[in-house]
């Protein structure tokens, strides 16, 4: 209702904006090494030699640009996670995601940095922080972070 005791106008329409956008040279390298290779690749900085992963272009430690590039193979170590046990919308697929699942920081070897992921094990609850991890990828790759579906720990 206004002031003057109107109804308001209701106009009902489904928005729809597909768009795409540049990932840069950068990230569009390591997606498409991702996808095409099965590679995790990240870059190194030439004068501290931290290894970044998502690759940047610029070491933001020592201010220089990162040029090569390093094969991080598909394992690491799990540095921290959590069990989620709320369910909400996935923003990847826009589906529920079935519950309980693991999440967290794996760092892979030769890594500097962290990424985060899925992570999961034979039973959730044997997760444990420093684990060894290991990529399993998608049969059908598109280029994105979702073509690893998750990491899986290597038990014994
Ligand atoms: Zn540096």
């Amino acid at each position: 209702m206004s002031e003057q005791g109107g109804s308001l106008l209701i106009a009902e329409f489904n928005a729809n904006f597909p768009y795409d956008y540049s990932a840069g040279r950068y990230a569009s390298y390591f997606f498409k090494q991702l996808k095409e290779k099965k590679k995790i690749m990240g870059i190194r900085c030439p004068k501290c030699q931290r290894v970044f992963i998502p690759p940047r272009p610029a070491c933001g430690y020592c201010f220089v640009r990162n040029k090569e590039w390093v094969d991080l193979g598909d394992e690491g170590t799990l540095w921290g996670y959590t069990i989620v046990q709320f369910s909400f919308l996935d923003p990847l697929t826009g589906l529920e995601r079935p519950i309980p699942y693991g999440y967290g920081f794996i760092e892979l070897k030769g890594a500097s940095t962290r990424i985060q992921h899925f992570v999961t094990a034979s039973d959730l609850n044997k997760l444990r922080i420093g684990m060894r991890m290991k990529a399993v990828f998608r049969e059908e790759r598109k280029g994105s972070l979702s073509d690893i579906l998750y990491f899986k720990a290597i038990e014994d």
